[in-house]
């Protein structure tokens, strides 16, 4: 199959086209009621030494910032995959779903 590697698995190919997928998807941003917050910064900085999000969210949606000492979210990246509701070990990341007309916009074909 075009895209994957023998065992099946995404080569380069497939990858640009998975990027090039993502830069589809259009966010329609509910200012003022952001979707996803961090729960408790403290234990993000004083409990998680990974800080796992920064890298699970395929979005980029999550920064450490060192000088500030806690998780900075940019909710308007979020294609809404779901990993971050079981992603953080801590479970210090509330993701609730966009109200309707609002979230990712995906766009198909
Ligand atoms: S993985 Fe969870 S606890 Fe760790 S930095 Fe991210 S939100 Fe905070
Ligand atoms: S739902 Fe997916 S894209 Fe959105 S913040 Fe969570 S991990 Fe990132």
């Amino acid at each position: 199959m075009q895209g994957t590697s023998g065992t099946g698995h995404l080569n380069w190919a497939g990858m640009q086209k998975l990027t090039e997928k993502l830069f589809t998807v259009k966010y329609k941003e509910d200012t003022g009621r952001p979707h996803i917050e961090i729960v408790d910064q403290a234990v993000c900085a004083n409990d998680c030494k990974g800080k796992y999000c920064t890298h699970f969210c395929p979005a980029g949606v999550y920064e450490w910032n060192e000088e500030q000492k806690k998780t900075l979210v940019s909710s308007g990246n979020c294609i809404e995959c779901g990993a971050c509701s079981i992603g953080c070990p801590f479970d210090n990341i509330a993701c609730h779903s966009p109200r309707g007309g609002y979230g990712a916009q995906f766009k198909f074909g």
